[in-house]
């Protein structure tokens, strides 16, 4: 257990809703070895942790808007010498819960949609999927290690 734990499920539009116009702030760690799916590559490093920190608001159009980071320290390899190299993500989240393709079609341009089909969606999948997408496909030393 860590300290901290990140709920398991969350319900993104009804934490919105129930904010109250400060909205409703979620924060914790999870453990990468916990997430769904995970990458080949991170399989190895399975003590390390993201660090999470959302804030579930309205937006002042009335929308569902979920804001945050997402953080963690990988041990990635390196594409042109293939040794290990450090690699800390950051990545900005700002999605806006949508459960169908009208709605992620009107979605604001400022919004990426958060897919929420059952009103329910797990962190550690959702958590999976955004490190996936933010993972470089070709990491290297920088500057450079040759
Ligand atoms: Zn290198």
């Amino acid at each position: 257990m860590l300290p901290n734990e990140l709920p398991s499920h969350i319900q993104p539009e009804k934490l919105c809703r129930k904010g109250d116009g400060a909205g409703i702030a979620i924060s914790g760690q999870i453990k990468l070895s916990n997430l769904k799916g995970l990458l080949k590559d991170l399989r190895n490093q399975p003590n390390a942790i993201v660090k999470v920190s959302l804030l579930f608001s309205m937006d002042e159009e009335g929308l569902c808007c979920v804001k945050g980071e997402l953080q963690t320290d990988l041990q990635l390899i390196c594409q042109r010498c293939l040794q290990a190299m450090a690699y800390h993500l950051q990545i900005a989240i700002q999605v806006s819960p949508v459960s169908s393709d009208q709605q992620a079609a009107a979605l604001p341009h400022r919004y990426e949609p958060l897919w929420v089909p059952m009103g329910e969606i797990s962190m550690a999948e959702w958590i999976a999927e955004e490190i996936h997408l933010a993972l470089p496909l070709a990491p290297c030393h920088e500057p450079s290690c040759e």
